[in-house]
């Protein structure tokens, strides 16, 4: 890995608070997405409540996270809990919500903890499954009081990595594989599912660092987790990742890296998915290839199926390319940008 610049926290905090908010007190948006959950191929619903966003943020944030411009400093309980009446009143009942809220669901700042827990019985008088994430040190005030949704709640932390010289110096996560285990045994021991997110190719890493990062993470973290999401890095707004994407020192990752993070990884036990964010766009992992649509729809198509037959029959002859950048990486140690080698 690079070596990181000790301004890097305080950079992240500056580019950010250069993004102007808004006084909405709406809820951000919702949409559908199709996952492989609870054995099948399943239509989940998204709902991002438009909260104060995430307290981390608040103190410095981490290097890719540009979720900021939807938050509203100065929302109230009331105005959160109206976002999700408005929403129920829409969109009523399904099989799984996921609620995103740029931060931490179970974050008594950004949520009112008695509304947190309203919005869960709301939701759950009319949805199968409920998602919510937060960072590990918001469990333990509420974990014993889940235990009554337990089987149908389900918690997803953003990890990223286990690594934890990349959680600090290129990620700034501001905690580790540690304090996530801790918190993934509590849930668990509660009975409530642990859903992890893995950042594939956070910042100041080359390709192949970040392959065997997330493939690593992954095998790592697994007996804490019930389903794994790896996240390919895109380029998000205001973040320190986008002004280095800017200055041609970032490329997000191949799409071949996506694949290969996956194939290495059909032997553990626990489902392992990627819902590529901007897949085939230069924001997003690409190929920089004729090929970036049919290895969207194959890594799409997996990740709602878990059918590997969709990923091993991806084959294009820019798998050379990608082997020739990675293999440049590895001898110089440093990233290379998509300037240089990506036409
Ligand atoms: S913890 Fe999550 S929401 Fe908070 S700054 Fe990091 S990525 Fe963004
Ligand atoms: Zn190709």
């Amino acid at each position: 890995m690079n070596k990181v610049d000790p301004q890097f926290a305080g950079e992240i905090a500056e580019i950010r608070n250069a993004i102007g908010r808004n006084g909405r007190t709406d809820y951000v948006t919702t949409y559908t997405e199709r996952e492989f959950f609870d054995g099948k191929t399943t239509v989940e619903r998204v709902l991002i409540l438009r909260t104060r966003g995430c307290s981390w943020s608040y103190h410095s944030g981490c290097s890719m996270c540009g979720y900021w411009d939807d938050t509203n400093p100065e929302i109230g309980k009331e105005e959160i809990e109206n976002q999700v009446n408005t929403f129920l009143g829409e969109f009523p009942k399904g099989e799984v919500l996921k609620i995103f809220t740029s931060g931490s669901f179970f974050d008594p700042i950004e949520i009112d903890a008695g509304v947190q827990f309203i919005i869960i019985e709301r939701v759950l008088q009319g949805y199968a499954h409920l998602i919510v994430e937060s960072r590990p040190e918001y469990i333990g005030k509420v974990v014993e009081k889940l235990r009554k949704y337990s089987g149908k709640l389900q918690v997803a932390i953003g990890l990223e990595s286990t690594d934890p010289s990349i959680l600090k110096n290129s990620v700034n996560k501001n905690y580790d594989f540690e304090d996530f285990k801790e918190a993934a045994k509590l849930l668990k021991e509660n009975g409530i599912s642990v859903r992890t997110y893995l950042l594939l190719k956070p910042p100041f890493l080359t390709e192949n660092e970040a392959l065997r990062d997330s493939i690593k993470s992954a095998r790592d973290l697994a007996p804490y987790s019930d389903f794994i999401s790896i996240n390919p890095m895109n380029i998000q707004r205001g973040t320190l990742v986008e002004r280095m994407y800017k200055e041609g020192s970032y490329r997000p990752p191949w799409l071949w890296t996506v694949v290969t993070v996956l194939q290495s990884l059909r032997d553990i036990d626990v489902p392992v998915v990627s819902l590529v964010t901007a897949s085939g766009k230069k924001r997003g992992a690409h190929n920089g290839h004729s090929c970036d649509r049919k290895f969207s729809e194959g890594i799409r198509s997996f990740s709602e199926t878990l059918d590997y037959r969709y990923l091993d029959e991806l084959k294009c002859e820019c798998q050379e390319k990608w082997k020739n950048f990675s293999e440049v990486e590895e001898k110089t140690g440093v990233p290379i940008s998509e300037m240089i080698l990506n036409d």
